[in-house]
């Protein structure tokens, strides 16, 4: 960097009912005007991001704020003056990986003494400020989530182009989850708002888009830190959703993936509007949503289905959706599903347990006979859909038999894919406080058996698919593996309707479009085939 270097603006964040962070140096906003100068030189920056979608929505908006401010995109970490690191939280390992890139950040650091390092993402929270700096240690700039659109303005880059709240706009609020203080997901619709106006976020493809929803959790699951980090759950004002995915049609883009913590209970929050007069909050499981009168997702997969060209098509091809949480899965969610042409015949449904007593203590609130009945309803409203799901084994006090029954309820289900991971407790969370008795080496061996099982289940269900022809929207260019490399033929990748992963030979200007391929062979991961057109 030639000019002096970017000054760390570490405002503390005006809070509203909840004290100030303890590391946080009183407020100055003399110091902002400071520091808003335009003799500042604007530092090159890299986004690293972990974790799920809305952590890589998340980074197109800091991204996007941060070139709106002036500075360019770094070709990677090393040669980057400024990383923003955007963490996830969801098990220690994911924590670890962040922790052990500190050594490498210092010795950057030492070659430019003016790389600044920011950590925001779900590992920032409330309830642990103190304990950050100590993990951190090369981290300058602490963000929460909440607090990502104050980026910029919080390293003094908040000039006249760059969008986002500054520090000291948009009071934080807080709220009690449990024992911690959350900061609620309160400012977020409305910065995204001004980012889209904006047109600051930069996205990361031309050809599928994130489009996050509701940010915040409200649900009870006891080993999961995404309550604490996220805080509450916000719903997007239903119009400004849609308009985005209009936006987005215009733009070129052919799929577009509804993102929230839990998408299934959208609009709960939203004040009610008569042409949602239809809408009632239905009980399945677990608490009721007040939903009545108020734009639910089956509202808004309908509104965005459409939007149609002038072929009377959907203007957006692939409307997909993540996370669903069983309990608010609906009939009038699934009718959705099953009449708009564009909402693909997928869903990815958590389940985590194949035990009772487990998603008990787990606080799913289902059991696994109500799982089971979703899924019937599922397959008998929308034929061919192919399910994932996501598992935790080893969760406390887990024994061997109600690790069976994990492993019948795969036999069961047969989902397409399952994520897997060994239950990792989290401090602050309500399961941090029972015993995590299932040894280690236990944990891996559930794990390893669950991923046999669920290889050779994947494995049929893709042999199945051998022989169909299938539509590809084509996303990525792929290099060749093992055998192809001697053809030297350029491959192309992409999913179809059902999130099938599958590869073919063809030229990197497919990317973007929808191909039909012929299924020619099958792996427990993915599929490939050749192009019929
Ligand atoms: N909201 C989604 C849901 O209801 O499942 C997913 C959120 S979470 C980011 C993604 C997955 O991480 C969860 O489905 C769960 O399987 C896993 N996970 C969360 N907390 C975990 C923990 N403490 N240990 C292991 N896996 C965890
Ligand atoms: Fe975590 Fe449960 Fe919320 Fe998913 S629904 S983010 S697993 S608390």
């Amino acid at each position: 960097m030639t000019g002096r270097p970017l000054p760390m603006l570490d405002l503390p964040a005006p809070m509203a009912g909840a004290p100030r962070a303890s590391h946080a140096p009183p407020a100055a906003p003399d110091r902002l005007a400071e520091f808003v100068t335009d003799d500042v030189a604007l530092p090159t920056f890299h986004v690293w991001t972990l974790g799920c979608q809305m952590n890589r929505s998340d980074s197109e908006e800091m991204a996007g704020a941060l070139a709106g401010a002036g500075c360019a995109e770094a070709p990677n970490l090393e040669s980057a003056e400024l990383v923003v690191i955007n963490s996830c939280a969801i098990r220690e390992a994911a924590e670890q990986k962040v922790i052990g890139r500190m050594g490498h950040l210092g010795r950057l650091r030492q070659a430019n003494p003016a790389l600044r390092v920011v950590l925001t993402g779900c590992s920032v929270r409330v309830d642990n400020q103190a304990d950050l700096r100590r993990r951190y240690p090369e981290v300058d700039l602490f963000l929460r989530p909440d607090e990502e659109p104050e980026l910029t303005a919080r390293l003094g880059l908040a000039g006249a182009t760059a969008p986002g709240l500054l520090a000291g706009e948009g009071v934080a609020r807080f709220e009690r989850v449990g024992r911690s203080l959350a900061a609620t997901a309160d400012r977020l619709p409305g910065t995204r708002a001004a980012a889209l106006a904006a047109d600051s976020v930069r996205r990361e493809s031309r050809t599928s888009a994130w489009l996050p929803i509701i940010y915040g959790c409200d649900k009870t699951c006891t080993y999961c830190i995404v309550p604490f980090s996220r805080g509450p759950e916000r719903s997007r004002p239903f119009d400004d959703v849609v308009d985005e995915a209009r936006r987005l049609a215009e733009a070129g883009y052919r799929e577009v993936t509804l993102l929230g913590q839990n998408v299934n209970s959208y609009g709960h929050d939203l004040p009610a509007d008569d042409r949602f007069r239809d809408v009632r909050g239905e009980r399945r499981l677990g608490r009721r949503l007040e939903l009545d009168g108020r734009p639910d997702i089956a509202a808004l997969l309908r509104a965005i289905d459409g939007l149609r060209t002038a072929d009377g098509v959907p203007a957006i091809q692939r409307l997909r959706f993540v996370t669903s949480h069983p309990w608010d899965l609906t009939d009038r969610l699934i009718s959705a599903m099953a009449d708009c042409p564009s909402v693909p015949e997928h869903l990815h449904l958590p389940v985590q347990s194949g035990d009772d007593a487990v998603l008990h203590r787990m606080g799913r609130q289902y059991t696994v006979d109500a799982y089971l009945e979703l899924v019937e309803r599922l397959r008998a409203a929308i034929p061919g859909i192919c399910l994932t799901s996501d598992v935790i084994v080893g969760f406390c006090g887990e024994t061997d038999a109600q690790f069976e029954h994990t492993l019948d309820l795969l036999r069961k289900v047969r989902f397409e894919q399952v994520f897997a991971a060994a239950f990792s407790p989290r401090p602050g969370t309500p399961a941090a406080r029972l015993p995590d008795d299932v040894p280690r080496p236990e944990k891996k061996r559930r794990l390893q058996a669950l991923l046999d099982l669920q290889e050779e289940i994947g494995r049929q269900a893709n042999e199945a698919w051998v022989g169909r022809t299938t539509e590809v929207l084509v996303d990525q260019v792929r290099p060749p593996f093992g055998h192809e490399q001697a053809s030297g033929a350029p491959r192309v990748a992409g999913r179809n309707r059902e999130s099938k992963l599958v590869h073919f030979e063809g030229p990197p200007e497919l990317v973007g479009q929808v191909i039909d391929v012929q299924i020619e062979r099958a792996g427990p991961y993915a599929l490939v085939g050749a192009r019929l057109n």
